[in-house]
């Protein structure tokens, strides 16, 4: 028996393509609901004992087999969709999730049982359905006067006309789950985002980190590329924050993170890694590469001039320090961190403003 976290860890290909074609299993049944539903029932004649004919409407297992299918891609759709999102949210996100994502699981569930309560209504539609059908078989049969079998006959096509109804209204509905379902899966997303994001900078927090890392690690051990990593802090922040305030002192970080930004390419990583120190993840870079980088980024940072608006005050040059290191083989993410630190505090021994690489004797 599969315990949960064993589904949240089973392979999430294997479930995101399941998701997938059960939600253009749903939406082809939804896009063809103006099909006309009472084609999925018999309406058949025979002739009785005395020349007579009788109509009568056999229950086709075809309509609870459409229905089923739809109410399954919904379904299939809605646990694909979870079971996609919750191991990025809770494993990735390597935490507690925040309210926001607690708040749109639970509406994703909210919405699941509303798509099953549909469904098993449904259900139970087609069995006093089907129920009317077999009573109304017994009872034609042995009738010979016209006007009975007329008298019953409107009740099947009654009966019929009720079961047309309520297959268009689950129809509807269950389109209405389907949009509910694509609101939902933008506002996990979001919130997704939300969870691996620094509130102050926008680029990504130490859940993002750990997440991006794990990866990396992966890829450029599979596929034998090189990864760099370089941490970077802003020299004597005290003092900043002491001379001209938290708020300029956050205005800086912010600064910071862009010029940073400005300076990677795509693919590589930024993340805010404690209060005014970075990291950066540099797949396919070499140390060499990761090198020039932070002296791009370390040279335009020390020449950013800051001038306070409101007093017109100079906040002086500012300055950061760098470590870099490059992936070994065996390295877990811990032992990366751990040279790139010790490379920034090189660095900052060093003098500051500069970056410390690894040499031939390291
Ligand atoms: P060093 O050159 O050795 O890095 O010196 P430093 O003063 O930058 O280093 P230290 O780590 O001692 O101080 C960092 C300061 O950054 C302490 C803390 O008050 C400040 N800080 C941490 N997070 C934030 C933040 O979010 N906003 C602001 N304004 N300051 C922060
Ligand atoms: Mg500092
Ligand atoms: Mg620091």
């Amino acid at each position: 028996m599969k315990s949960f976290d064993d589904l949240l860890n089973a392979p999430r290909g294997l479930l995101v393509a399941g998701a997938a074609v059960l939600c253009v299993t749903l939406s082809f049944l939804i896009a063809a609901s103006d099909l006309d539903l009472t084609l999925l029932r018999r309406l058949q004649t025979s002739t009785i004992g005395d020349g007579g004919t009788v109509v009568y409407t056999t229950y086709n297992p075809l309509a609870i087999l459409g229905v089923a299918a739809i109410g399954l891609a919904v379904i299939g759709g809605l646990a694909g969709l979870f079971f996609w999102l919750m191991p990025k949210l809770t494993g990735a996100a390597g935490g507690q999730p925040t309210d926001r994502v607690v708040k749109a699981s639970r509406k994703l569930d909210g919405e699941l049982s509303k798509v099953l309560e549909l469904i098993r209504a449904h259900v139970t539609t087609n069995d006093s359905y089907a129920k009317s059908l077999a009573t109304a078989q017994s009872r034609l049969q042995g009738l010979t006067e016209a006007e009975q079998v007329r008298v019953i006959v409107s009740l099947l096509v009654a009966e019929n006309e009720r079961m047309r109804r309520d297959s268009t209204e689950l129809v509807k509905n269950l389109e209405d789950a389907r949009k509910q379902v694509e609101t939902l899966r933008s506002s996990l997303n979001e919130a997704q985002e939300f969870v691996l994001q620094d509130p102050l900078t926008g680029v990504g927090n130490r859940r993002a980190f750990d997440a991006t890392m794990a990866r990396a690690i992966v890829e450029c051990s599979q596929k034998k590329t090189p990864l760099s990593l370089i941490i970077c802090d802003i020299d004597h922040f005290k003092r900043v924050n002491d001379a001209f305030g938290h708020q300029v002192g956050d205005e800086i970080i912010k600064m910071f993170s862009r010029v940073i930004e400005a300076g990677i390419r795509e693919g590589d990583t930024v993340i805010r890694y404690g209060g005014e120190e970075f990291a950066i993840i540099l797949p396919l870079t070499d140390q060499d590469a990761a090198k020039m980088v932070a002296e791009r980024v370390r040279r335009v940072f020390e020449g950013k001039k800051l001038t306070i608006r409101e007093t017109n005050q100079k906040v002086g040059q500012l300055t950061a320090s760098f470590g870099v290191a490059q992936y070994r083989p065996g390295d877990d993410v811990e032992a990366l961190v751990q040279r790139a630190d010790a490379k920034l505090y090189d660095a900052k021994s060093g003098g500051r403003n500069r970056v410390s690489v690894y040499g031939t004797s390291d």
